[in-house]
Formats: C-alpha cells, sequence, structure tokens
C-alpha cells in the first residue's frame, strides 16, 4: 500500500515537472520581445512540419496545406530566423523524413522528392537521378548536413547538374558522386578542368544513352536553354521503366521560347516537369512541354535577399492560372506521379 501511494506520488510529481517544463507562465515574456519571436518560430517551423506531414502533396490547392506553405513564407521571409535553431531543426526534419521514405523502393511509378531549392530525387523502379542537389548556404553556413547529403548520395545513381550556379551546383555533393564512381552531367561551364565530369552541351538537341554503375540505361535529351546569357541544360531522362522527367534548371529566357513552345514535338511526354517558379512564361512553358504533372521548384531560396527568396504564394498565383495538373512541394517532401 505504502509503494502504491509513493508511486502515485512520484506520477504526479513528474506530471506536475513536465506541465512546468511546456506551460509559459504569466509574464515569461514580458519585456522580453526577442525570446518571444524565438520561442515563436519553435511553435511555428514545428506546427508548420507537422502540417506538411500530415497533409502530404496532392495535385492543386488545399486550404491546409496552403495555410502551412504560406506560413513557412513568412517564416522564411523575415531573416532574423535564418540562422536560429528553429529554422535548422525545421530543415534537419524535413530532410529525415526524405531519407526515410528513400529508403522504400518504388514499385511501377516515379516518385519525386524535393529536397532543397531546386534540387529533386526522381525515382523509378529501376532508377534513382538527383538534379541539382545542392547543401544550400545560409549566412556561410550549409543548410543541409553534409551527413544527411552522403545519404541521400548513397541512394542516387547519377547526377544531372544544369548550369553554372552556386545553388544548383555543389563541388562536395558531386565529389560525393565522384568518389562514388557515379556519373555526374553537367553543361561545358562547371568545372571545365575536371575530367571525372561528363560535359555535354551543344547548341542543337543532345541524344545520349548513358550507362550506369547497376547496368541500367537512361536515354537523356539535352535541350540548351538558358537563364539570361548562361547556358543552362534542360534535361529531359527516360528511365528504362519508361519514365520521363524533365528538370528545368533555371529556364528564363525570352528567344529561347520560340522553340520551348513546341518542344513536345521532339521529345517524348513528361511525366514530371520539374520547373523553376519564376520562369519566363510559365503557362506557354508548361503548355510546350506537355507533361502529365508540373511541380514547382526553387521557392524560398535561402541564400537570395528576401525579394528574390520567391514565395509559395507566388507559386500558387501562377499555377492557378495553368491547365495542366501542379503540385506544390516544400522541401524534404514527395510526390507520386500516377
Ligand atoms: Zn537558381
Ligand atoms: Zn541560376
Amino acid at each position: 500500500m505504502r509503494n502504491i501511494l509513493l508511486l502515485c506520488l512520484l506520477l504526479c510529481t513528474m506530471q506536475v515537472m513536465a506541465q512546468e517544463k511546456t506551460n509559459v507562465k504569466n509574464g515569461e515574456f514580458w519585456g522580453k520581445s526577442e525570446a518571444y519571436l524565438h520561442k515563436q518560430a519553435f511553435q511555428m517551423f514545428g506546427l508548420i512540419d507537422e502540417a506538411l506531414t500530415e497533409n502530404p502533396p496532392v495535385v492543386g490547392a488545399p486550404m491546409v496545406r496552403k495555410l502551412a506553405l504560406y506560413n513557412l513564407d513568412a517564416m522564411l521571409h523575415e531573416t532574423k530566423y535564418d540562422d536560429t535553431e528553429p529554422f535548422y531543426n525545421f530543415v534537419d526534419s524535413r530532410i529525415q523524413k526524405l531519407l526515410a521514405e528513400l529508403d522504400k523502393p518504388v514499385k511501377k511509378s516515379l516518385k519525386i522528392f524535393k529536397v532543397y531549392n531546386d534540387g529533386f530525387i526522381a525515382r523509378t523502379q529501376s532508377t534513382t537521378i538527383a538534379f541539382d542537389v545542392v547543401r544550400g548556404v545560409i549566412q556561410g553556413k550549409e543548410i543541409i548536413h553534409e551527413e544527411f547529403i552522403k545519404q541521400i548520395v548513397e541512394h542516387c545513381d547519377i547526377l544531372f547538374l544544369t548550369h553554372n550556379h552556386g545553388d544548383h551546383a555543389d563541388r562536395l555533393v558531386a565529389n560525393l558522386f565522384i568518389e562514388a564512381g557515379k556519373p555526374v552531367i553537367a553543361p561545358t561551364n562547371i568545372w571545365p578542368d575536371d575530367e571525372n565530369i561528363q560535359h555535354l552541351r551543344s547548341d542543337e538537341v543532345i541524344e545520349q544513352e548513358i550507362v550506369l554503375n547497376n547496368g541500367k540505361k537512361l536515354q537523356v535529351k539535352i535541350l540548351p536553354g538558358h537563364q539570361s546569357d548562361m547556358m543552362n541544360n534542360i534535361y529531359v531522362v527516360t528511365t528504362e521503366d519508361k519514365k520521363t522527367i524533365v528538370q528545368t534548371g533555371d529556364q528564363y529566357n525570352k528567344e529561347d521560347m520560340n522553340w520551348l513552345v513546341n518542344i513536345h514535338q521532339e521529345i517524348p511526354r513528361p511525366d514530371a516537369l520539374l520547373v523553376n517558379c519564376w520562369t519566363h512564361r510559365m503557362n506557354d512553358l508548361v503548355e510546350g512541354f506537355a507533361s502529365k504533372c508540373v511541380i514547382t521548384g526553387h521557392e524560398n531560396e535561402m541564400g537570395h535577399t528576401i525579394d528574390h527568396r520567391e514565395a509559395f504564394w507566388l507559386t500558387f498565383q501562377k499555377m492557378e492560372e495553368i491547365k495542366r495538373d501542379y503540385i506544390v512541394m516544400g522541401w524534404g517532401e514527395w510526390f507520386l506521379c500516377k
């Protein structure tokens, strides 16, 4: 009897202690605005993470996801949170979820993962392809831990780099692929003297078969796109499972639109078009590829000032105008293309 009483007392004490830990006392933040905002950031990032997990990507714009992603815009466009514990906790949590999902095989379909910025992974039963995967930089610090990046690279068979900007081409990521003996494909101006990189670029469309370490083959078309004057390879990649993925990189060029609007005549029909959210003439470009679905990238690139971080609410405004199925994804999310 005495033991039971003691146990009850212990449990009650533990409960009170737990409550004291989580409950905010009256006046705790009075006169401490910065401490308040710091605590609020934990709450906001935590809730956004939870909302995205419970409401995974779907076609269109359901209210709960819009709320979560617009709130994320608000947090990521306030630079006071740029280099803080709540921000890094959020990124870690998102990437850990992605890694857990990458451990699962994909059967008879195409799964698209968004890592960070314009970094995507496309996975079928036969192949796992990385596009523009980077650690990301904020105030000189890496956003995604090197340890997480290593695990991502282990899951991938090949890396495609679209163009020579640091938010797309990360030397450390490329080296990890090269060290593992996996192909890295890039235009001629990315580390031009590195013979370990397969430099592919022409003013004409390049058609190339790439054999992977596991013996699987990819049929690749490389379109001569541009970000302003800079060469920007647009990759059209078809796997042995007959899934076709297009990654546009940072395509943004008025003249290229003359041929991009009819590009569907020259390529297999894409299952997924991965497009930078601020591309030139979004709707015309999307129609040009005639893809089964469209997934936007490049929202909230943290290396940019807030005017060019590109918000999800801007993406939704653009995508709500297009006629095809679109999916808007946060970091560390994935979508199964039917
Ligand atoms: Zn970029
Ligand atoms: Zn760029």
